[in-house]
């Protein structure tokens, strides 16, 4: 009987997964000095050009890109969707056993102030000091653009053989409309990976402890709801308050929003990231971290007094503006709204999230939709998510998974079937942070070396096929 049952259960059983393939044999033939200088001169190159969006001119960028491809016998399309506006998509050949993997980035990037970066290291600048290359995008997000870039190129340098198709994607647009990634959703069929690796996940300082470096890895990203919330009523005079004007009504709802019962959850994500910053740490604060009853009980008050977590831990209901017509103050319109920017866990539906506003408000209140999307999820039982942490370990750091509470790119492709990450290899302090977006961007040039190799070394151990 035991026979039977094991002879039937060996036919069902699937093999072993294989041993990831060690990525060091790789690495250790790569001159690092020079692949430093190598990585620092295209990004800096690459800020040079002018890619602000808007107006993007994105196809710049392609171009720029294309040039090096080009002096590695890569192959590559330029799809200029719009006159200026361009996708770069490149294809390092595998042997096809499985499906692609994807190495997402944006070429756009934000405006800049000039007048409150540096003389010497202005926002187009891609001046190299200090060890650091300063400019727009350094961060956000050319630098992992020419991480991927690189990554692609000593594929093909080092002839390391690949079970899947390394496909380069460069959209436009990021910052604005995201126009860029959804036309290349459109031919998702050419593209057809599994796995992305997109924005997110960077290397973040003494996030909790100090002296201890997390990586928090996005597997998924919140949903957004954005909302006009319109209060009408009987206009009059401002000398004589009555009941049932629209300002009045306004306050009333936004008052109800701000007292509504919020139901704090720890998510499977945040929850699997705090037991490795426990297991990592240790001692006692280690020991609560790394089980769920306690961290209930002794860490969620503290997540919710922090901003980021707590947006992480709730249904954000966010009043971010208002708008009343230009009036004088003795004049109550009858019409009054306030911009609401709501952030949805995945598995909250749109719908959900609006009926239960709606609950709170009352019917009175007309909510009108400006745009919305649902979050969305990865999971973090992968072999790629796996070999991106088995670089962080290897750099004696920690990694876990998390839900962005702002969305990428990535927020589009993960309906497609798509198990999309967000990680970034870079180590930045809370200051480096605070260049997003903002003045005196820059990455050091040690933050491109370690990207390169520890992104190589996820794609090795991920598509690497044996030789
Ligand atoms: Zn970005």
């Amino acid at each position: 009987m035991l026979s039977i049952l094991l002879t039937g259960c060996a036919l069902h059983v699937a093999p072993p997964p294989a041993a990831p393939i060690s990525s060091a044999g790789i690495t250790d033939r790569i001159n690092w000095a020079e692949a430093r200088e190598e990585a620092s001169v295209l990004l800096s190159d690459y800020i040079k050009v002018d890619t602000t969006n808007p107006s993007g001119n994105e196809l710049l960028g392609a171009q720029f890109l294309a040039g090096i491809l080009d002096a590695e016998g890569i192959p590559y399309q330029i799809d200029e969707f719009l006159p200026g506006r361009a996708n770069l998509i490149a294809r390092l050949e595998g042997t096809g056993s499985e499906a692609p993997l994807c190495l997402l980035s944006h070429s756009d990037v934000v405006t800049a102030e000039p007048e409150k970066w540096d003389v010497d290291r202005q926002p187009l600048s891609g001046a190299r000091l200090d060890g650091y290359v300063w400019g727009r995008g350094a961060l956000d997000m050319k630098g992992m653009g020419i991480v991927e870039l690189l990554t692609m190129a000593w594929l093909k340098r080092l002839d390391v053989p690949l079970s899947r198709d390394i496909i380069l994607l460069v959209v436009a647009d990021e910052e604005v409309d995201g126009l860029g990634i959804q036309r290349a959703v459109e031919t998702w069929d050419d593209i057809g990976c599994s796995h992305v690796i997109n924005e997110g996940g960077l290397g973040l300082i003494d996030m909790l402890f100090e002296g201890q470096t997390v990586y928090p890895v996005s597997v998924g990203e919140k949903g957004n709801v954005w909302l006009k919330m319109v209060a009408r009523g009987e206009p009059g005079h401002g000398s004589t308050p009555r009941p049932n004007e629209a300002p009045g009504q306004l306050i009333e709802a936004i008052t109800a929003l701000n007292d509504r019962k919020l139901s704090p959850e720890v998510s499977d994500a945040l929850m699997a990231l705090l037991v490795s910053i426990g297991e990592d740490k240790g001692g006692l604060s280690g020991y609560v971290m790394q089980r769920p009853v306690l961290v209930n009980m002794l860490v969620k008050p503290k997540l919710l007094d922090n901003p980021l977590t707590r947006a992480a831990m709730i249904n954000t209901v966010h009043v971010t503006g208002f708008t009343s017509g230009n009036h004088k103050p003795n004049v109550v319109p009858s019409e009054v709204s306030a911009l609401l920017d709501c952030r949805i866990q995945p598995g909250v539906t749109v719908d959900e999230a609006i009926a239960a506003i709606q609950k709170i408000v009352g019917l009175d209140i007309e909510l009108q939709v400006i745009s919305a999307r649902e979050g969305n999820l990865s999971t973090w039982d992968d072999p790629l998510y796996e070999a991106i942490v088995r670089q962080v370990q290897a750099e004696g750091h920690v990694a876990g998974p998390v839900i962005s509470v702002g969305f990428t790119d990535s927020i589009f492709l993960r309906p497609l079937g798509v198990q999309a990450y967000g990680f970034v290899p870079f180590e930045l302090t809370a200051e480096d942070m605070g260049t997003f977006h903002g003045n005196r961007e820059r990455v050091s040039e040690e933050n491109l070396e370690r990207g390169v190799r520890m992104l190589l070394s996820a794609v090795v151990e991920f598509a690497g096929a044996e030789s």
